[in-house]
């Protein structure tokens, strides 16, 4: 089960939850928090983040698409953050800096992560 929601921009955030419970940091939720005008992820009840403002208030704006959450979630938590953006070329280019070595730290998996 994930979590998504469509941002002003048109592309979108995507968190796979299941891992979130494990996870001691809670990185998202914390960075978010300090983000203007508001956060958008909270922490639930479950130990997973959850939305605060509605779908329709995070797609006019609410969120700023700092990217914090997923930079954050790679480096402290369980790399579960995922983002989508309608940037023409961007596919194609990050395909061309994967295959050369150079894979950014948000597509890469835990283990990845852990031994750069
Ligand atoms: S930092 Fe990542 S793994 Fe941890 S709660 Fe947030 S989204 Fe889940
Ligand atoms: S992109 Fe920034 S404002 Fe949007 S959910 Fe992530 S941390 Fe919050």
């Amino acid at each position: 089960m994930s979590l998504e929601f469509h941002l002003l921009s048109g592309g979108s955030i995507t968190i796979h939850t299941p891992e979130c419970p494990s996870c001691e940091s809670k990185a998202c939720v914390k960075v978010c928090a300090e983000q203007s005008p508001g956060p958008v992820l909270i922490l639930g009840e479950d130990g997973r983040p959850c939305l605060k403002p509605t779908l329709t208030e995070i797609k006019r704006g609410v969120c700023t698409e700092c990217l914090g959450c997923l930079l954050e979630c790679g480096i402290h938590g369980n790399n579960v953050v995922r983002f989508q953006a309608p940037l023409e070329g961007l596919e194609a280019y990050l395909a061309e800096q994967e295959a050369a070595g150079r894979i950014p730290i948000y597509r890469q998996d835990a283990k990845q992560v852990e031994s750069t």
